[in-house]
């Protein structure tokens, strides 16, 4: 993908600040950053979400998400984790090159991703049925 920022990262056409690399994946810190130690672990090749990224692909990721938390835990002392995942312009995706951020959290830190729970007019017992193909 030309334009792609994240390929060119891959490809190291442009810096990042990486904290893991092997021939699949890359982990660097996000240049945006929401607290200390996010980072944004992505696959070197181009998919542009989860629904296109490769299961062998997405399973190395998720133990890479693991492992670094694991790692940061006592190097940042961080007391919590967020992994966030955006599909999609409307669920805030920027970069359409698929990637995980992980998010440390710090006691007394503000930066929550709260979810504000409101009572939806939605018949659930038929909503799961639906999604069960029933
Ligand atoms: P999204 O909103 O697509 O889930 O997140 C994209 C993330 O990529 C943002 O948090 C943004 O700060 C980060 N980002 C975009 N361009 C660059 C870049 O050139 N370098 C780094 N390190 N992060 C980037
Ligand atoms: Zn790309």
């Amino acid at each position: 993908m030309n334009d792609c920022v994240f390929c060119k990262i891959a490809a190291g056409e442009i810096p990042a600040h990486k904290v893991y690399e092997d021939d699949q994946v890359i982990a660097f810190l996000d240049i945006a950053h929401f607290t200390k130690g996010h980072t944004l672990i992505i696959p070197k090749s181009h998919y542009s979400s989860l629904l296109d990224t490769p299961d062998e692909v997405l399973a190395k990721i998720a133990v890479l998400t693991k492992d670094l938390a694991t790692n940061y835990k006592p190097i940042l002392r961080a007391d919590g984790f967020t992994v966030k995942q955006n599909n999609g312009e409307v669920a805030g995706q920027e970069v359409m090159h698929y990637h995980v951020h992980l998010i440390p959290h710090y006691e007394g830190d503000k930066f929550k991703f709260a979810v504000q729970h409101k009572e939806q007019k939605v018949d659930l017992e038929k909503l799961a049925n639906d999604l069960r193909g029933e």
